[in-house]
């Protein structure tokens, strides 16, 4: 499935976070957060990856046929994968078998990733980068990396954890630290969304202080290819040229 990223100046779509499905015959609908541990463990989740890069990057040609030819398209990267020696290769051949440019795909890393393999993970981002992808810090202020490396990071987004956008339906703001978040990582260099929008309240809060983009259930929930490209002709009238 495919959630809608939008930028919060002017409610336009900015881009989708590809988000894995996997439907049972025996299991029913088994949520990502259940198969995808599973598959790490059996080590199955190299091959699976591929197959949501993959169905990701026909996403993006799908786009582009379309007209919508400026937005991007996230991919969730677990560690093993990261980890792995082939990883920048295999992602390089892929985005050029699907003769994609590289800057259209954003590899979500979360930050407890950073926690355990900070230099490792941290070069690899670096050469993700100079290869042309752009990178973003998933469920950032709750995987204990560190503040002192921050500044050090290869990394084109911060994704503001839901807990941080929850925390405003319940204190008054001189409690929450959300606006703090968003202005360091924009003194960091980073553009910053935050995830899991549900209520006007929290989207009024971030756009006082200036957040970049939004993703949630308030615009959109995960959608179909083909759902996804039908919000697009209603958001964006003129991109859409077919
Ligand atoms: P995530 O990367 O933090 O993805 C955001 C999750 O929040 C998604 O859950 C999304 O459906 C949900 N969400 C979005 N907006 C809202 C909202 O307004 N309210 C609420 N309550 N939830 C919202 P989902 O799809 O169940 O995915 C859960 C996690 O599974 C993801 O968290 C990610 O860590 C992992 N995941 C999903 N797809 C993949 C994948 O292809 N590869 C890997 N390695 N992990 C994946
Ligand atoms: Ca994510
Ligand atoms: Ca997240």
């Amino acid at each position: 499935m495919f959630q809608p990223i939008v930028r919060l100046a002017d409610d336009s779509i900015a881009g989708f976070e590809t988000l894995a499905r996997f439907n049972s015959e025996i299991l029913g609908n088994v949520p990502p957060s259940e198969f995808i541990p599973v598959a790490e463990e059996k080590q199955l989740i190299v091959a699976l990856s591929k197959k949501i890069i993959r169905h990701a990057l026909e996403f993006i040609m799908l786009l582009e046929k379309e007209g919508a030819d400026e937005l991007t398209v996230s991919v969730n990267i677990s560690a093993i994968q990261l980890l792995r020696e082939e990883f920048v290769g295999d992602i390089i051949d892929l985005v050029q078998e699907y003769a994609i440019s590289p800057d259209k795909l954003v590899l979500e890393i979360t930050e407890s990733m950073l926690a355990q393999n900070y230099s490792e993970i941290n070069d690899k981002l670096s050469l993700l980068q100079n290869a042309g992808f752009r990178i973003a810090i998933d469920d950032f202020g709750t995987g204990y990396s560190s503040l002192a490396r921050e500044s050090e990071l290869n990394v084109n987004y911060i994704k503001i954890d839901k807990y941080f956008i929850d925390k405003l339906l319940l204190y008054d703001e001189d409690q929450v630290v959300t606006s703090e978040i968003i202005s360091m990582s924009h003194k960091l260099g980073h553009y910053v969304v935050a995830e899991g929008i549900e209520y006007s309240c929290q989207k009024e809060y971030l756009m006082k202080y200036n957040c970049d983009f939004i993703q949630g259930y308030l615009f959109s929930k995960p959608l179909s290819m083909s759902d996804a490209i039908l919000l697009i002709k209603k958001n964006h009238p003129d991109a859409y040229t077919a």
